[in-house]
């Protein structure tokens, strides 16, 4: 899916073709600043389409700054004066458009404005290069103090580097069209000193060595969306096993950590993708891996889960349950990964299946059963649902500024939820099938709201729209549960 046409609606453009004839070309108009999301109105640009993107790093020695490039190829979807990327705080070095030094203009709400030499014709394909210089901030030296937003962007933790950009946080590290609806091929670059290894989505497609320094470039084919790149830099080491349906899995774990890490992914990391395999078909891609960091946290970086290194020691592992965890990033892969959110508003369709899969997995495992974390969600949904607005319609105001908006748990209790009294509704198998056509048919691609009740409906064959609208839209209580008329909210 793609941002609409500005200024004129179809029906006057083609009245305007009917008085005056197919003008020579349309005269060149800046391009929109943002995609028109309601939750981050100048997230992602207008007037192109990324066709794909070469991302390079060149890391100083010692990894406390890097040098940054951007090349987007491009395709104007209108005559563009002047086009958009986005960028927040990084230092500009240069912007060429088709190899040309352009004019440009940095803003404080995170444009980058460019204007080439000439303008640029609907449908022409273009390339634009930026170069910035940036630093990696130390987090151990500087923690975060609650704010969120100091944890986008590109940073490090003890002598790793890594990258934490959902959901708006590559724009804090080079430019680019920063919204999931603009996925592409991307390819990325990484240069170090000494025998810092690096890591990123894809294959690894060519190591070179040119004195100190060594550049590995990573190919990623599938369209990867800005938020869900990985780059990873330090003293870790790669492993390479045979996964599920003979997908390459690629583990990047600190070497010091290796032997008490590894025993964990080898024993959860391909069985959960097969339990989902299972569930929803073929895993989406050829590889899947894992960056293991000593930093914490986990995120659904395609093809390349961020999972926290600490969690995953004998010690902790067990006992935490952090292989739900791990099976609720891998759920990922299907919901937002291959199929991105189309707007920031549809984000339960990605932590709403991931917490719905999360919570057969534990199911599974002898932990809550899945009527058991449904029913207290459903108890609890009125202060969520109060406090944020709508599981499909979260009110921007209430996420303040944060750069963590929308991730509510709302959207992703709520989100599950939805998914449950659909299941309740339509019942276990017209369910199942409901989740391949719906990873199937958008398969690394784009998908909305009303175009998941529509595929719902059309496969139960049923009108489902007011029972999911339902679910989906409610603002202060939520439908009863179809076959539980003993629960109630709180
Ligand atoms: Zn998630």
């Amino acid at each position: 899916m793609k941002r609409k046409p500005q200024a004129l609606g179809a029906a006057a453009i083609v009245a305007a073709l009917l008085l005056t004839g197919p003008p020579a070309f349309a005269s060149p108009a800046p391009g929109a600043p943002g995609v028109g999301d309601a939750l981050w109105p100048t997230a992602g640009n207008g007037g192109y389409r990324v066709e794909r993107q070469r991302l390079s790093f060149d890391f100083a020695d010692g990894l406390e700054s890097y040098t940054a490039t951007s090349q987007l190829n491009l395709r104007a979807t209108q005559s563009l004066s002047r086009f958009d990327l986005d960028l927040l705080g990084p230092q500009v070095r240069e912007v060429k458009v088709d190899g040309k030094p352009a004019t440009w203009q940095s803003t404080s709400d995170g444009e980058l404005v460019i204007t080439p030499r000439r303008p640029i014709r609907d449908g022409a394909r273009f390339t634009v290069t930026v170069t910035v210089f940036n630093t990696a901030p130390d987090l151990e030296k500087n923690p975060p103090a609650g704010s969120d937003d100091l944890l986008n962007g590109m940073w490090r933790a003890g002598n790793h580097v890594q990258l934490h950009a959902q959901p708006v946080g590559l724009r804090r590290v080079l430019a680019v069209d920063d919204h999931p609806s603009a996925k592409a091929p991307t390819t990325v670059s990484i240069t170090t000193t000494g025998s810092a290894n690096s890591v990123a989505n894809g294959r690894l497609v060519s190591t070179s060595v040119s004195g100190a320094r060594t550049t590995r470039v990573f190919d990623e084919p599938r369209p990867l969306a800005t938020q869900l790149l990985q780059v990873g830099v330090g003293p870790f080491t790669v492993v390479h096993r045979r996964g599920p349906d003979g997908i390459d899995l690629r583990y990047a774990v600190p070497t010091d950590m290796a032997d008490a890490v590894l025993p964990q992914l080898d024993k959860t990391f391909p069985a959960a993708i097969e339990f989902l395999s299972r569930r929803l078909g073929r895993f989406p891609g050829s590889v899947a891996g894992v960056y293991a960091t000593p930093s914490g946290g986990a995120l659904e970086t395609q093809g390349l889960t961020w999972l926290s290194a600490g969690e995953l020691t004998p010690e902790t592992f067990v006992n935490n349950g952090f292989d739900g965890v791990v099976a609720h990033e891998i759920a990922h892969e299907w919901f937002g990964d291959s199929v991105a959110v189309a707007r920031w508003s549809d984000l339960w369709l990605s932590e709403g299946h991931a917490r719905f899969y999360e919570w057969m997995w534990n199911d599974a495992h002898g932990r809550n059963t899945i009527e058991q974390n449904a029913r207290h969600a459903y108890e609890v949904h009125r202060k969520w649902l109060g406090a944020n607005g709508p599981v499909a319609a979260p009110d921007a105001a209430s996420f303040g500024g944060s750069d963590s908006k929308p991730f509510a748990e709302g959207v992703y209790a709520g989100g599950a939820l939805t998914l449950y009294a659909l299941r309740q509704q339509v019942g276990d198998t017209t369910f199942e099938r409901i989740e391949r056509a719906w990873v199937s048919e958008n398969h690394d691609g784009v998908g909305g709201t009303e175009q998941f009740i529509a595929t719902a409906s059309r496969i139960a064959g049923q009108d489902l729209v007011p029972f999911l609208r339902s679910w989906l839209y409610a603002k202060g209580t939520l439908p009863p549960m179809p076959g539980h008329p003993d629960w109630h909210a709180a």
